[in-house]
This record gives structure tokens, sequence and C-alpha cells, in this order.
């Protein structure tokens, strides 16, 4: 038999197994070989769990069998470890949950099983999801493919990293402030955060209950689709998921540019945008111009400029209530040699816990204090509601909104992990969609100092359908997303 090409889609590996060219173990043992090949220059698994995939590509085998495949039925697949595995070792990447093993699955995972994905591990990522760039985890940061000095943006670098590097070809990830779009921006993919509500939080460590999504990762827009649908929707678990019915996100494919109407918020765009990242994003906007969607530049999204200071009192806030669980006793690390209740419980919070959880936990404690709450975290929702309204209002006009999803591209490792607030503005334009709970993607259309520029599209609540349509139309008239890293030992 000739060596399986790893360099295909999902879609790709779906037919061939189909067709019976390879069996889905076959695909699990090459995808695994790869996965531990690039391991030490990428670090982007926690857990391997090789294990598990061998069993899940054997019931595949069966399933394909049987004749009762779908689409993602021995696909093998990333999952950020900040996902409940049952059985499997959970971290959060952080030494307070090292040695975690759940004893469910998070609703996510339970769906990709019961859909036939094969999974290859656990995947790296900033503790507790807090961060951009990957740096921040108990367990070492992860590199990116393209330049292995740099970082794979974060927090869910480790799943961006793997697919970038043709190690699986979709993953999991987890979007609060932007974790999945300006990872996939960094390394070259495409990454879709879903509005607030369209995938079960039901057993996902939770950062900030009302920011975080869990969304796909994957080399092109049908994959992201198809990956979606397996695990989107209504869950009993989770009430704030939202009783909306989940449609075939491939359903708009073939409108192309058709109806498309694309708004750009040219002066959110003014500061800070490095001239490389706006060259191929003026570029991209040529390209939906001409190729038939209507473009409107200018509207007006003034209070989005407010996002990062609202962000960074709400996030901060929710995750310092979430995070009071770990205390020691229930679960996680336990510091053993405490001489009384309180003095455990600060040694192991303090021990457990990484310096920009801490961070995290100060600010959030500070801004719900008595006495300071009306003036941060309710002025900070009132301002979230501003900016709710002010997408509204620019949604009446166009079904779009464009940006680029970073600023800039990835940086060096190192370069700002002791500057908090130079790692905050990685984020400027994605924390506004979160803000808003809209869904939005990015998806890579341009190359800036050797390195992958991502463009940002945000749709209306619900419109994944749309945002998916755009990203297809983009990437049957560009090649930027079948650009490739340069391959890793082993790859
Ligand atoms: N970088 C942002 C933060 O550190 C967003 C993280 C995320 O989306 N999980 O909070």
């Amino acid at each position: 038999m000739p060596p399986i090409d790893l360099d295909v889609s999902a879609h790709e590996h779906a037919r061939r197994l189909r067709a019976g060219e390879y069996s889905a173990r076959a695909l699990a043992e090459a995808t695994l070989a790869r996965v531990r090949a690039q391991e030490p220059s990428l670090n982007a698994y926690i857990t391997v769990t090789d294990d598990l995939a061998l069993a899940q590509a054997d019931a595949a085998d069966a399933r394909l069998k049987a004749g009762d495949a779908g689409p993602l039925v021995g696909i093998p697949v990333g999952v950020k470890d900040l996902l409940s595995t049952k059985g499997v070792q959970t971290t959060a990447a952080s030494h307070m949950l090292e040695g975690f093993t759940p004893v469910i699955d998070c609703t996510v995972v339970e769906r990709l099983n019961a859909a036939g994905a094969v999974t290859i591990g656990k995947t790296n990522l900033d503790e507790f999801a807090m961060g951009s760039s990957t740096e921040h985890s108990y367990f070492g940061p992860t590199k990116n493919p393209w330049d292995l000095t740099r970082v794979p943006g974060g927090s869910s670098g480790g799943s961006a990293a793997t697919v970038a590097a043709r190690g699986v070809p979709i993953s999991i990830g987890t979007d609060t402030g932007g974790s999945i779009r300006q990872p996939a921006s960094l390394c070259g993919i495409l990454g879709l955060k879903t509005t607030y509500g369209r995938v079960s939080r039901f057993g996902i460590v939770a950062f900030a209950s009302s920011l975080d999504q869990a969304g796909p990762f994957g080399r092109d827009a049908e994959d992201v689709a198809t990956l979606l649908g397996a695990f989107a929707g209504h869950d009993p678990r989770d009430s704030t998921t939202a009783p909306v019915p989940v449609p075939d996100y491939t359903e708009r494919f073939d409108r192309g540019f058709e109806g498309l109407r694309i708004g750009v918020p040219d002066s959110l765009l003014e500061q800070g945008v490095d001239a490389g990242v706006r060259e191929a994003v003026e570029q991209a906007i040529a390209t939906f111009a001409s190729n038939g969607a209507q473009v409107k530049r200018g509207i007006e999204l003034p209070a989005a400029k407010a996002a990062l200071p609202v962000y960074y009192i709400i996030a901060p806030s929710e995750a310092s209530a979430n995070l009071a669980r770990y205390d020691g006793v229930k679960y996680g690390f336990s510091y053993p040699d405490g001489r009384n209740a309180e003095e455990a419980m600060a040694e192991s919070r303090g021990r457990g816990f990484g310096a920009e959880v801490k961070r995290r936990i100060m600010l959030g404690t500070y801004a719900l204090s008595a006495g300071y709450y009306d003036a941060y975290y309710l002025k900070a929702q009132k301002v979230r509601t501003l900016i709710q309204r002010e997408y509204a209002a620019a949604f009446a006009d166009v079904d779009l909104i464009l940006t680029p999803t970073s600023p800039g591209v990835a940086f060096r490792i190192g370069e700002k992990v002791d500057d908090p607030v130079a790692m905050y503005l990685n984020d400027l334009y994605t924390i506004p969609v979160n803000i808003a709970g809209l869904p939005g993607i990015s998806i890579p259309c341009g190359m800036s100092e050797g390195l992958p520029v991502g463009l940002q599209l945000v749709g209306r609540y619900f419109e994944e359908s749309t945002v998916l349509q755009a990203a297809h139309a983009y990437g049957s008239v560009t090649d930027w997303h079948e650009r490739r890293p340069p391959a890793l030992p082993g790859a």
C-alpha cells in the first residue's frame, strides 16, 4: 500500500475511507506517527491518546464496513485540553489540574464521538485559556509551524498549530476573546467562533461563562462547516444553548459571492495594524468586491473601541468566580503540608496557578469587590449593551463585517510575555465579537514577512451559514488556505 497522504482535507479523507483506499485504523496510525514525530518541534499536545485513537478507529472501520459512514467517521481530530474527556487527563494547561481525569465527556466531545471522529490527543493552550500565545502553559509553549521561534497565537495554539502542520486535518478550540480566530490567523488556517449559545459549554473548563464558545478549526470552509454541524445545537445540560435548529452549514456554498453585503469599519482599523496585514486585507476586500460582493466602506462601530477594557473587566470577573472552585480540597492540585485549611487553600492556589491566571483572579476580585462593583463591573456591562446595539444597527445594512483578525503576524516567543497589555492588544478585533456574542471566522488572506495573515468576517446571530458562505467563496477564488508551512521532521 502506498503511504497515506496526510496533507488532504477531512472531506477528502472521508471520501477515500468510503472508497476503501485505506482504513480508519491505517489513517489513525499514520496520523499518530506524524504527530509524534512533530511533537519535539511543535509541542502542540499535552496528551497524545494512542490507545483511544486506535480503538475509535477500529469502531470507525466497523461503521464504514456497515455502510454507516457520516462525514467524520474515522477522521482524526485534536481536542483542546480545556474540554473534558472521560478517562483522559484534562489539564487546562494548568499545574492545578495536572493528572485530573474527568468521569464524563463534555457535550462537544460526546457528539464528536457519536459522529465517529478519532481523537488523536488533547492540545496545548494558555493556562485556563488565558492568553494569546500559548506561552502561558504549564506544559511549555507551542511553536508556530511557520517559524519555530514564533508563537502560534492562543489560547488554542496547540489546536491551530497541529492543523497548520498537517498533523490532523481538523481540531477543536475555544474562544472567549479570540482564542480560536487569532491562532487560526497566526497559523494560516480557518477557525470559527460561533454565536454565543450555539455550542454547549457543558463539561468545558469554564473561563468566562458569558463569553466562552467552543468551535472548529480546519484548512477549508467545508471542513469547518462539517465539523461545526457535528456538535452545534441545543443541549439540555447547558441552559444557555439556544433551541435554534442546526442547519447544514454548507447550505449556502453554491451561492458563491451572491448577495453578500460586507461592511468595513475603517475607523476601527486606524490604530496599530501592521502595514503588511493592512495590505493583505485591502487585497482581500478588492477580491470580494471584484467577485460580486457589495462592499461598504466606513461603517461606524465607535463603541467597539471600548471592547478591550470592557472585556478585561468582565472576563476576569467571571474567571475569578469560576476559578474559586480550585480550593485544594475538592479536586485538582492540593498542597499537602498546610498547617490549617486556610493555609492549605492559599498554598494550593498559590502553587497551582500560574502568573497570568493569578493576575486575572486579582483583577476580577477587585472589579467585583464592594465599592468598586458599580464603577467597574456594572459600567462594563452597560458598555457591553452599547456595543451589542451598535452591531445590531450596523447589520441593518450589511450581512458581514470585515476586519483583520489580528493587528500583526505571529510574534516571537518571549516578545510579549512580560507585557500583558501588549499581549491583550492582539485581540483588538476579535474581542468585540465575543462581547456582542456574534459569530466570526478567521480565514487566511495573505502573507506578510513570510507569515500568514488572517481576515475576520463577523455575521449576525446564528448566521454561521452566511459567514461560511463568504469563507467558502473567498477560498474558491484564492489559494492562501492551501499554503503550507515548511515540512517538520517526520512530515
Ligand atoms: N487572549 C484573550 C485572553 O487572554 C482571549 C482568550 C480566549 O479567547 N480564551 O483573555
